[in-house]
């Protein structure tokens, strides 16, 4: 299964509606997102696809990284030895490569080898890892954005929650005293039965997020409450997590298996939210998600349901996906909800196909 050919297109991909978290407000809504896609074929003829993010530029540094880079290293092995391409990119970049961008190129690679090993196989991806279930429940977070008014969640999320959508998750994190009132508003709108979660973007202090814990655990009831200060902050994270009732859930910014580590083995978390696209794609978030295992701590991957339905219909330590359809302009097929839970696309491997219409439209460089 010789690699012959890696190709990358950078994309700037328009979503809707625009985001603003409490780490953008300042800069206003973001409409579009940038997106590195790699598509890699064998000699055999199989080719993988995969793609990776950012939300903050680089993606010109990003496809520079995927074809000078990274290309090289992979090229001509064989597209079934993920461990051994993971630990070679490792080594050969490891004084650029242990986060940040290099990981997140990797990650594209790493998604696409994936790919290729399920169309090898003729299986879906879900069932090369496991097979556990066949849907898995989701709930949706590009509802919830902070420049959007309690009506306008609440319109926009009811058709999904009509469907019977797990619930949703809303952004917090910008004015603690914002908040109170937007949330109380919220709750009370929407009714005591609908799951409801809150995602600060690391913007509280500790005193400030312990009080707002305090708040959404005695006033509202939320089903977690997700990166409540600095990601740097796991002796914060543990105080948070000692203090409060209700879960505190976090590592979308964490970038290896060791970050998680840290942040477990100081009870810092309870919920677990791996970036598969930041980790270094599927072959190191399953080592995130036994490793959590291991330790019983659920595990709800950080957006991207197109390739975390696959997780969570393959591995029984996934709890829920996080629908956020940014990527959906992208592709052929899609995840679908059955009786509000998310069903993969059919067919070997991810099971999504590029439209190439939508990468003649997006197309940045
Ligand atoms: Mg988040």
């Amino acid at each position: 299964m010789q690699i012959q050919e890696i190709k990358f297109n950078l994309l700037s991909i328009p979503t809707t509606p625009a985001r603003a978290s409490a780490t953008e407000i300042a800069s206003g809504r973001n409409d579009k997102i940038t997106t590195l896609v790699v598509k890699i074929r064998t000699k055999s003829g199989i080719e993988g696809i995969g793609f990776a993010y950012s939300l903050q530029g680089g993606g010109k540094a990003m496809l520079a990284i995927g074809q000078e880079d990274l290309a090289p290293l992979i090229l001509n092995e064989n597209a079934l030895d993920n461990e051994k391409l993971a630990s070679k990119v490792y080594w050969r970049t490891q004084t650029i490569g242990r986060t940040g961008l290099v990981q997140q190129v990797y990650s594209a690679i790493d998604v696409a080898l994936w790919d290729i090993k399920g169309k090898a196989a003729k299986l879906p991806l879900h069932k090369l890892l496991g097979g556990f279930r066949e849907s898995i429940p989701a709930y949706i977070s590009h509802t919830g954005w902070l420049w959007m008014s309690v009506g306008q969640i609440i319109d926009l999320s009811k058709p999904f929650l009509d469907q019977g959508v797990m619930g949703l998750k809303v952004k917090v994190g910008a004015n603690p005293q914002n908040d109170i009132e937007r949330i109380s508003n919220l709750r009370e709108a929407m009714g005591e039965n609908i799951w409801l979660a809150v995602d600060a973007n690391e913007r509280y202090d500790t005193g400030t997020a312990l009080a707002m814990g305090n708040f959404y655990q005695d006033e509202i009831g939320v089903g977690w409450f997700e990166e409540p200060i600095t990601c740097e902050n796991i002796k914060g994270h543990s105080y948070l997590a000692n203090n409060l009732d209700i879960p505190i859930a976090s590592g979308e910014m964490l970038f290896s298996r060791e970050e998680f580590h840290n942040y477990l083995e100081k009870g810092a978390m309870d919920i677990a939210q791996p970036d598969i696209t930041r980790l270094g794609g599927i072959t190191n978030t399953l080592k995130v998600i036994h490793y959590c295992e291991s330790q019983n701590i659920p595990v709800s991957p950080h957006l991207l349901p197109e390739l975390a339905v696959h997780l969570g219909c393959g591995l029984p330590q996934i709890t829920s996906v996080e629908y956020m359809p940014w990527f959906e302009p992208l592709f052929n097929e899609y995840p679908k909800f059955k009786e509000g839970k998310l069903i993969p696309p059919e067919g070997p491997g991810l099971g999504l196909s590029l439209s190439e219409k939508a990468i003649n439209e997006y197309i940045a460089s």
